[in-house]
């Protein structure tokens, strides 16, 4: 791809702003996931071993484009100090003259974090003012924060518009990973589907019938398919007004010559509960006053026999109500057999997006897809063909001066 990565940049003695996503999941001042930071580290080793000055810039949560104690970065410091094994200066503001001192005081290789970047309107504005405030505090703009490159804020597009600009290493295997998944994957190629509905995923579904060679829908988006198809589905979720819109897309699928394969059979239970009764059915079978919540053993199966044959492999959303034991049995049995395909060699798995990562984690498979995005609502979007203005940004960026 098109981009400048941290190897096309002289750092020495630079002051590098990175944009970093550190929206991290916090409940009373407590960091309950530091995967985010985690997956930072080797941005920061880069830098700071070249030598650069490091300027991390991130925004939030969502205050009202002022300062809100809630919503301050500073109780991170020591997080990633802990987790980036270095000391981090931190600045109670991200432009003007408190930032413009705390990055003066920085020597090659030191780390400083700055406030909140929402505690500011100029920055979900991306307005010129407010993105030239931040530019004038460094000389070159890295963005790793994948996840928010579906915003076009001053801090995740504007920059690269003023400074010369490139990704940083977390971004470039994220975008090398997602095209190695879809723009130009090794075929044949599949997605799964899953998740409760599909009036959240239309615009997703419509671009991968147009991109993979089979596309596997699970979870109550596939009830909605079978419903169109006239099957009764009960007491099952499925969204009785889509029903047009889903045998649209099943019509594009077959113009497309893409195979979509629905659930055969299901596990159907009377009630949305852990442990509730259940029996397994075929899907034009489910007993009165039950509801399927997860996909059944003929599915799997059928699932990982398309999934031998195919090279790569791109996963969103779960297959059943994986939250309620044992209506995660299909996810974890089918997220298993893509781990142990990928660390066969076999195929090349991406997955993210919401709760995805956190049932491909409850499945211990997580560790072995080839690539697990942590972005959500930017890996959606990705997966939905949009162009996403911070990775665009990037691809236009300017030569450095
Ligand atoms: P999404 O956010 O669209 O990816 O949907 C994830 C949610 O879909 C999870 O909370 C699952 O419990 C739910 N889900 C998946 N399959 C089913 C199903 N068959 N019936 C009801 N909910 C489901």
């Amino acid at each position: 791809m098109n981009f400048k990565t941290l190897r096309d940049f002289d750092l020495n003695g630079k002051t590098v702003l990175l944009r970093a996503d550190l929206n991290v999941p916090a409940k009373a001042g407590k960091v309950s996931d530091t995967t985010r930071i985690d997956r930072l580290k080797p941005t920061i080793d880069y830098l700071t071993g070249h030598k650069a000055r490091v300027v991390v810039l991130s925004h939030f949560g969502r205050p009202k484009a002022k300062p809100e104690p809630e919503f301050s970065l500073a109780f991170l410091v020591p997080v990633l100090k802990d987790r980036w094994g270095c000391p981090i200066a931190f600045a109670a503001d991200c432009i003007g003259e408190v930032a413009q001192k705390a990055v003066a005081a920085l020597k090659p290789g030191d780390v400083c974090l700055l406030e909140n970047l929402r505690f500011h309107k100029g920055e979900e504005d991306n307005d010129a003012a407010f993105t030239k405030n931040l530019a004038a505090l460094g000389n070159i703009y890295i963005n790793d924060a994948f996840s928010a490159a579906h915003r076009a804020h001053a801090s995740t597009e504007g920059l690269a518009h003023i400074l010369p600009a490139g990704a940083g290493l977390l971004m470039e295997a994220e975008l090398n990973a997602l095209s190695s998944a879809l723009e130009k994957p090794q075929r044949p190629v599949a997605a799964i589907v899953g998740g409760a509905k599909i009036s959240t995923k239309l615009d997703l579904l419509g671009n991968l019938v147009k991109k993979v060679d089979f596309l596997i829908l699970g979870g109550g988006m596939a009830n909605t398919f079978i419903a169109a198809q006239g099957v009764d589905v009960k007491k099952s979720l499925a969204e009785k007004d889509m029903l047009d819109q889903a045998r649209a897309i099943m019509d594009k699928a077959k113009t497309a010559n893409c195979t979509m394969l629905l659930p055969v059979d299901g596990v159907a239970a009377t009630a949305f509960e852990a442990n509730a009764p259940h029996t397994t059915c075929a899907m034009t079978a489910i007993p009165d006053n039950h509801m399927v919540l997860d996909v059944g053993p003929q599915t799997i199966t059928q699932l990982q026999k398309a999934l031998s044959s195919c090279k790569t492999v791109v996963w969103n959303g779960p297959l059943g109500a994986f939250e309620l034991t044992p209506f995660d049995k299909g996810t974890i049995d089918l997220a298993s057999f893509v781990a142990q395909q990928t660390k066969a060699g076999k195929i090349i798995s991406v997955a993210g997006g919401g709760d995805t990562v956190a049932a491909l984690e409850q499945a211990g498979a997580a560790e072995n897809f080839s690539y697990i995005s942590t972005a959500g609502g930017a890996f959606l979007e990705w997966m939905e063909g949009k162009t996403l203005p911070g990775v665009a940004a990037l691809i236009k960026y300017r030569t450095a001066a």
